[in-house]
């Protein structure tokens, strides 16, 4: 049974769920790995390894979803809650562009504090300083929550975001895409399997790219893991608007739900399963920011052949106890030790050239910046302008 899977995937077939299942189950890791790889070089000949220098920016950590797998959120009123201002927004824009960047990632909590009109201020003020600039913004239950506090469709949100300078979508928030995991996970309520899929049907309709992720390792079952990849195959065949697939394990440090985090074998084996399930994405990335630097090397042998982001910034998995961070120049070397030839990208997977280091100096980034320094609990000016929904958010308001 393995091998006659072995060969369908060889021959470039689409194999079913319960396919994927049996290959999950029972091919030896190196197997998988080398179907992956075969599925890697046939879309990728040239053996170009690319990756993004952009900047992984948490506009606020103030969040009403409360999912029990993350350490990042502080709910409305805590003293340990931010939003960041404009300015503060602007500089970590100006420091990106110093190291060859183009691009956020600027994702953050479900706040209720921040109205319709605080995203497309933000989106413009950042267009009209840096117009090449690109936003890569907003992951699907975030532009859900826009939606529904603004009483806003999903589609009007999306077009009015695009008109103030939004560029792409992230792919974050997805977890499993499966409705009896999201409700353990107590993410259902912020989306459902459904309403995470409908955002990027949206924003494909509407001309945009995004990516797509799974964060595993939590409650879900080996056949929940393949449903959320058979519904990312269906979209990506209705829509072809997804650029690439990322996946990582849950991180489990100063979360509600706790527990254990899955081993390096399983993300190799769940990271070459997705190269072979699915077979209408293009670019697969290597998580090195939660698997570390020397796992991520491996995953270019297991159907990765890209290495995401070159780290700048980041305070999501770090809440949570990952702290790999590798800047361009060790990102390089990784890719090119494993014997590809490293390429900067943008968002859309277009090659923009060789490493930036080697054609001018740049600063080199050994510490990763975060959102504010610890105990930086300064609220900037310009959040008084917009009217605040929750009752704390009021009074500081009133006191600014
Ligand atoms: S994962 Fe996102 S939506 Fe969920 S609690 Fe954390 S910040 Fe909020």
């Amino acid at each position: 049974m393995i091998e006659q899977l072995a060969n369908t995937v060889s021959a470039g077939r689409r194999i079913s769920a319960a396919e994927a299942l049996e290959l999950y189950r029972h091919a030896p890791t190196h197997l998988l790995g080398r179907l992956a790889d075969g599925i890697r070089a046939r879309k990728h000949p040239d053996r170009i390894v690319t990756y993004i220098i952009d900047r992984n920016v948490n506009y606020t950590n103030v969040c009403v979803a409360r999912c029990n797998f993350c350490a990042f959120y502080r709910p409305v009123g805590s003293a340990e809650g931010y939003v960041l201002g404009f300015e503060e927004i602007f500089r970590k824009i100006d420091e990106t562009i110093a190291v060859g960047g183009n691009q956020l990632l600027l994702q953050g909590g479900h706040n209720p504090d921040l109205p319709m009109a605080w995203y497309e201020d933000l989106f413009r003020a950042v267009k009209s300083r840096y117009p090449e600039f690109k936003l890569h913004a907003l992951s699907p239950p975030e532009v859900l929550h826009i939606s529904r506090i603004n009483q806003i469709p999903v589609r009007d949100v999306i077009a009015r975001l695009i008109a103030a300078g939004l560029d792409s979508i992230p792919g974050g928030g997805a977890e499993v895409l499966v409705d009896r995991v999201r409700k353990l996970l107590n993410c259902y309520g912020k989306a459902s399997a459904d309403e995470w899929l409908d955002v990027m049907r949206q924003a494909h309709r509407a001309g945009l790219r995004t990516t797509a992720t799974m964060m595993y390792g939590t409650v879900e079952t080996d056949e929940e893991r393949i449903e959320h990849m058979m519904r990312l195959r269906d979209l990506q065949d209705e829509t072809g608007g997804f650029t690439a697939f990322i996946t990582w394990s849950y991180q489990p440090e100063h979360t509600e739900r706790g527990g254990t985090e899955a081993t390096g074998i399983d993300y190799l084996r769940t990271l070459a399963l997705a190269r072979i399930v699915l077979d209408n994405f293009d670019n697969l990335q290597a998580s090195w920011v939660t698997q570390g630097g020397k796992v991520g090397q491996l995953s270019l042998a297991f159907g990765a052949n890209d290495m995401g982001s070159v780290m700048i910034e980041e305070n999501v998995v770090r809440a949570a106890g990952a702290a790999y961070c590798m800047d361009e120049v060790e990102i390089v070397m990784n890719v090119e030790d494993a014997g590809f030839i490293p390429k900067r990208r943008n968002m859309h997977y277009e090659i923009l050239g060789d490493p930036i280091f080697r054609e001018r100096d740049v600063p080199r980034m050994l510490a990763l910046g975060r959102a504010r320094e610890d105990g930086d609990t300064s609220v900037p000016e310009e959040l008084s302008q917009y009217p605040a929904r929750s009752r704390s958010g009021k009074q500081l308001r009133l006191a600014q």
